[in-house]
């Protein structure tokens, strides 16, 4: 029987359950923490135990946050989750490992010129509208074939596709939606999966989960 002393073991435990199901490896599904809203002091418990991806969705609570934490834990990799505006583009492409909301040609471009510029490529999930939901960011399923073909010429290196699927709806076809367009399109990477689906989309294909209610609490 698996006993979890703190909520990382059994987030930990529930992935290499969910993995085992699927007949897939743990270890080729990254748990990013996703520590938006929380302070340095509730994200150190789990530096110390070993956590070092972690995702935020705003760029200047990162650069707030982050740097001394880094000096503190080496080997941090850290994620932007969030939309992104364009303007913001060179302060995440220096502070972030890799972005999950690329969504449009107008970013594409300032990140193209922001990586650039910094000599550094960030890799990049492009988030897609699963949900084909108006109010939501993403690139439209329709235009992501032309979008990745835009991505790629401007050098920008794409990890994978990301989605949040629409809420209040079983998610699991969203999942699997996604991890087929991926294949489609030649790309392995899928960041897909949160606090409450994690699992399921750990057995649709996902190999980078966001996690942040389940490891720290409820966001204030
Ligand atoms: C906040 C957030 C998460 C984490 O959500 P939880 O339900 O707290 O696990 C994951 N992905 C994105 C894009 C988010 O904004």
């Amino acid at each position: 029987m698996d006993i979890a002393s703190t909520p990382l073991e059994l987030v930990r435990q529930k992935i290499a359950r969910a993995a085992k199901i699927a007949r897939r490896e743990a270890q080729d599904v990254t748990l990013i923490a996703v520590s938006k809203t929380h302070p340095a002091h509730q994200i150190t418990p789990l530096l110390d135990q070993g956590q070092r991806v972690f995702g935020e969705n705003r760029v200047q609570e990162a650069q707030e946050k982050w740097p001394e934490l880094r000096e503190k834990y080496a080997g941090v990799e850290l994620h932007l989750i969030g939309q992104l505006q364009s303007n913001k583009a060179e302060d995440a492409v220096q502070t972030f490992d890799v972005i999950h909301s690329l969504d449009r040609p107008s970013l594409l471009k300032a990140l193209a010129k922001a990586m650039d510029a910094a000599g550094r490529r960030v890799p990049c999930f492009v988030q897609v509208n699963i949900g084909d939901e108006e109010q939501k960011g993403g690139c439209a399923i329709a235009e992501l074939p032309e979008f990745l073909e835009q991505a790629r010429a401007a050098n920008i290196p794409i990890a994978g596709l990301m989605c949040i699927p629409p809420a209040e709806i079983e998610p699991a076809p969203f999942f699997a939606f996604l991890a087929k367009l991926a294949e489609d399109n030649g790309l392995e990477g899928l960041s897909m999966g949160m606090s409450s689906d994690f699992e399921t989309a750990i057995m649709q294909g996902a190999t980078h989960v966001r996690v942040g209610t389940a490891l720290f609490g409820e966001r204030g």
